[in-house]
C-alpha cells in the first residue's frame, strides 16, 4: 500500500472558524453562497451551538411569558396589578420584548 503524497495545491485544505478559533478541514463548515470562499466563517460545530443557544432563548422567552401568563401560580404577586402597573413592574424587573398575557377577574 503506497500512501498518497499530500498534493501541494493553492487551494486551502484548512479554514479557521472565527468563532472557536480552531483550524478545522473545509469539510467542517457549511457552504454560504454569501462568503468570498464559499464558506460559513463558523465550523458546523459553533453553528449548531448558535442555533441550540437560539432555541434555549426563545425557549425561556415562551416560559417567561408563560410564568406572567399563569399569575395564579408561579407569580402570585403580579395577579394584584392592574395592567399598567403589571407593564412598569416588568420593566422593572428587567423584562424585555413582547407580552401577550391574559387578564382574569374572578367573580
Ligand atoms: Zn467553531
Amino acid at each position: 500500500m503506497t500512501a498518497r503524497p499530500e498534493t501541494p495545491s493553492l487551494v486551502p485544505t484548512n479554514k479557521v472558524c472565527t468563532k472557536c478559533g480552531r483550524t478545522l478541514p473545509l469539510s467542517k463548515f457549511c457552504r454560504c453562497t454569501r462568503n468570498k470562499d464559499g464558506l460559513q466563517r463558523w465550523c458546523k460545530d459553533c453553528q449548531n451551538e448558535a442555533s441550540r443557544n437560539r432555541q434555549k432563548a426563545k425557549e425561556k422567552t415562551a416560559s417567561r411569558q408563560t410564568a406572567v401568563h399563569q399569575s395564579d401560580g408561579r407569580n402570585p404577586e403580579l395577579a394584584k396589578f392592574k395592567p399598567v402597573q403589571l407593564i412598569d413592574e416588568l420593566r422593572a424587573r428587567g423584562y424585555r420584548g413582547t407580552l401577550t398575557y391574559t387578564y382574569e377577574i374572578t367573580l
